[in-house]
């Protein structure tokens, strides 16, 4: 089986402890306050506002305001000194070893932020790509098409022979829908139905996979009996 692997970025390759994901969400929070003259309380409930109706803040404020210029949103929200946060991570590489088949990082955030963070986490060289809210054109994760078009720029693989890693329950959703497995890392973990597996952190993905796998093979020979 040829196996191909969707992994989300930001909080999932590297954990919100490194304090890089909050830092993030902050110039977020800043971006909503300076562009639309909003005190931080208002921007922090504009905020859960439109990820609620629209999945993202950024596919809300296009909503709202059609001239939003996702480029520049994004260019500001990642203009943080990355290094200060994230640095080479030798077991994340040794993770992302373990796992046969093709990786893709699939990202509501842009290409130019997810090169950055892989170079400097040292594993630019395991992935055979980046999948960006670009390529997925402006449809982020939620949404059904997002995942739709992922696979389609992966070339075509089956829902059944793909799984998507991602820190956000709500994404991983719509995959399971699909077809597609859905393993959930959360530093909360505790088995949840909605998903495959839940893993505390994306270290321990290689053995959340082995018992998957071997789980999925007594399923089918049972199938078969
Ligand atoms: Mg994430």
């Amino acid at each position: 089986m040829a196996w191909v692997w969707f992994f989300d970025l930001d909080g999932t390759l590297y954990t919100d402890r490194t304090g890089l994901w909050p830092a993030i969400s902050e110039r977020i929070t800043l971006y909503l306050q300076k562009f639309l003259n909003l005190t931080r309380e208002e921007a922090l409930t504009l905020r859960k506002q439109l990820m609620a109706t629209y999945g993202t803040t950024l596919r809300g404020l296009q909503a709202l305001y059609p001239s939003t210029d996702a480029a520049a949103y994004f260019a500001f929200v990642h203009d943080l000194p990355l290094e200060d946060y994230i640095g080479p991570d030798a077991r994340l590489a040794e993770t992302l070893a373990a796992l046969p088949g093709t990786k893709w990082v699939f990202t509501n955030a842009d290409a130019a932020h997810a090169q950055r963070v892989l170079r400097l986490l040292g594993v630019e060289d395991a992935f055979t790509g980046v999948i960006d809210l670009f390529a997925i054109q402006g449809v982020p994760k939620p949404l059904p098409e997002a995942y739709q078009r992922a696979l389609a720029l992966a070339g075509h693989p089956r829902p059944e022979q793909s799984i998507l890693v991602d820190d956000q329950r709500r994404n991983l959703l719509p995959a399971k829908a699909l077809g597609m497995y859905a393993i959930w890392v959360t530093p909360e973990a505790e088995a949840d139905d909605a998903v495959d597996a839940v893993i505390p952190d994306v270290y321990h993905l290689p053995e959340a996979w082995t018992r998957l796998v071997s789980q999925a093979g007594v399923s089918k020979e049972e199938r078969t009996c």
